[in-house]
This record gives structure tokens, sequence and C-alpha cells, in this order.
């Protein structure tokens, strides 16, 4: 009946982009058994082994700059 849920979802042309914040590939070293590459956001310093993830907002911290 009332929706109290306004729509602000209008921010098409941030100046932060995701890109910016991808940090990889990087390599493990070779001493690790089953050694990999990860990508990291550098805001909030998560990290996953798959770039995709850095694509998610739910990946990022809540104050990650990427997501604000
Ligand atoms: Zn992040």
């Amino acid at each position: 009946m009332n929706p109290s849920h306004p729509t602000t979802e209008n921010r098409i042309g941030s100046a932060i982009s995701i890109e910016q914040h991808i940090s990889g590939p990087h390599w493990e070293p070779p001493t690790i058994p089953n050694a990999t590459t990860y990508w990291r956001c550098t805001s909030c310093h998560r990290e996953s082994t798959r770039e995709q993830d850095l694509h998610r907002e739910r990946f990022h911290a809540p104050d990650c700059e990427v997501w604000p």
C-alpha cells in the first residue's frame, strides 16, 4: 500500500570501479603443496581464488569502499 523503500540505486557513473581495487592474480609460493592463484580487493583485503568473486558485492566487507 505505502511504498517505504525509495529506490536510491542511481549510482551509475560512480568514480570508483571494482577493477581499480582488484589486485592480482597473485601466485602462492611454490612451497605450498596446492599452490594456486588468487585475487585480492585492495580496499577490504578479502581474497579469492576466483576473480569473478571480486565482482560480487556480497564478497566484500560491509565497509568496503568499492560498494558504498
Ligand atoms: Zn572489497
